[in-house]
């Protein structure tokens, strides 16, 4: 055996070999590796050249079909980013434009990269409600059974051919029933009533009876069978000014109104003592509200950031009018074992900082300079419409953050049921976690039952 010598690296204390230390020139292999990557790190920084595939073009359509390009990774090159998001540039797209890149996706839908076709047709349909009515026969023919978001504008023909097809295919029943939920016109509520009077034979082959299934597509049918929406339209961003926005994205063509989001209450959640928080509080004659009926002058949608990520968190409005923390509330089972310091949640967006919405409860100074803090995020909300759809697919990565509109579930639908009136409560809005806090995930969904002025927050994450 041959005695260890010391690896010669400043700093390391490996004992080697005196074979190793003569193929490595005296270092140890972790030393040694280490080196190596030290010196293809600066060899790749040397050589390295950013390449703007976006230079010279401006065509929208051109520029989104870059965009949808696979790239190839190559680690000498640098791709730049076009200096708009693909949401901006599909909203960007004029009808003729819409067209051609429709056009386009069905080509590629017919060769060989289906999964890109179909993107861009989502994009389309949630960005400008284009309708697929000739295209939706191809698509089926192709056995493309989803997103079901596509087939909202198929034709009575196809949505007869869906509710027969729906009987017998067994493998794609799930699929069809969405996509009859999406199509939601007058026959199929009344298959869905049908349905629900008396379930057909394949409805114990589902998880949930077949008249679970419109929520996806946000309506339920009331006891008289009648088609209730269950989301508010019509449907505006919210979205941040200045440096801290939604995946980093530079929003300055919106010019929205300011808009009151995240702001800290004086009081505390019976449960976890964190400040409670107002997720949006919007003035009732705002535009986005037009069809709430709701008796303050402002719908201030309270709740607890750590317990509404548990568990639907309600609130109920105080003679005045003012949130409060309800009666209805229910702790789930096990809560009181959860570590509420690793929960804290801090909305100030000043990452340095180390108050938290928890230290907003203390009193004095430390209060004083949170608020502060809090208050310097400037929040907008779109000076004009969106489409109901916009934010609905949230694989999509559209801008979230929305008051009105379908909600982007993260999950399946789960519209919270009253707890006063039992009615499904309907969807006024939604936050996404990444504008709560930075690195921040999941989406907060925010309802309303207006006859029992009641509000409530839930929320998914992947
Ligand atoms: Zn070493
Ligand atoms: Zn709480
Ligand atoms: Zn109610």
């Amino acid at each position: 055996m041959s005695e260890r010598i010391p690896c010669v690296r400043e700093g390391c204390d490996h004992m080697i070999l005196p074979a190793t230390a003569a193929k490595t020139g005296g270092y140890c292999m972790p030393c040694k590796q280490e080196m190596e990557r030290e010196a293809h790190q600066r060899y790749i920084e040397a050589n390295r050249r950013d390449v703007d595939l976006y230079a010279g073009i401006t065509d929208a359509v051109k520029i989104l079909k870059i965009m949808h390009e696979p790239r190839t990774y190559d680690e000498l090159i640098r791709y730049v980013p076009y200096k708009n998001s693909m949401e901006q540039v599909y909203l960007s797209l004029s009808a003729e434009q819409q067209q051609e890149i429709k056009q386009y996706a069905m080509e590629l839908i017919r060769s060989d990269d289906e999964d890109t076709g179909k993107d861009i047709l989502q994009y389309l349909v949630c960005y400008h409600d284009l309708p697929l009515t000739a295209e939706i026969p191809e698509l089926l023919e192709r056995e493309i059974v989803y997103p079901a978001v596509l087939f909202k504008s198929a034709s009575v023909e196809t949505r007869d051919h869906l509710l027969q097809q729906v009987n017998t295919d067994d493998e794609n029943r799930n699929h069809i029933l969405i996509m009859l939920a999406y199509i939601g016109d007058e026959v199929v509520v009344q298959q869905f009533w049908r349905w629900k009077q008396s379930p057909p034979e394949w409805a114990n082959e589902l998880y949930v009876t077949p008249e679970r299934y419109t929520l996806q597509a946000g309506w339920e049918l009331t006891e008289e069978g009648q088609p209730r929406e269950l989301f508010i339209t019509p449907s505006y961003s919210l979205y941040e000014v200045g440096e801290r926005n939604v995946a980093g994205r530079e929003m300055e063509n919106l010019d929205g109104a300011p808009v009151s989001l995240l702001v800290p209450s004086s009081s505390l959640c019976p449960w976890c003592s964190s400040s409670l928080i107002s997720l949006m509080n919007l003035q009732v004659k705002h535009p986005a509200l037009q069809s709430v009926l709701w008796n303050s002058p402002q719908l201030d949608v309270q709740t607890c950031l750590v317990c509404s990520s548990y568990s639907v968190v309600y609130m109920e409005m105080d003679a005045t009018g003012n949130p409060i923390w309800s009666r209805h509330n229910v702790k789930p089972d096990g809560f009181d074992g959860i570590d509420m310091e690793e929960m804290r949640v801090d909305v100030s967006g000043v990452s340095s900082s180390t108050l938290d919405v928890g230290s907003l409860a203390g009193e004095g100074e430390r209060t004083e300079v949170a608020r502060e803090q809090v208050q310097r995020r400037l929040f907008r909300i779109a000076s004009e419409p969106r489409q109901p759809f916009h934010g609905s697919e949230w694989a999509m990565e559209p801008s979230i953050s929305q008051v009105g509109g379908h909600p982007g579930w993260v999950q399946d639908a789960d519209y919270p049921a009253c707890p006063a009136c039992s009615a499904t409560m309907k969807a006024i809005g939604q936050l996404d976690g990444e504008l709560i806090q930075e690195n921040g995930e999941g989406v907060y969904y925010m309802f309303a039952c207006e006859p029992c002025q009641m509000t409530a927050v839930s929320y998914q994450q992947s």
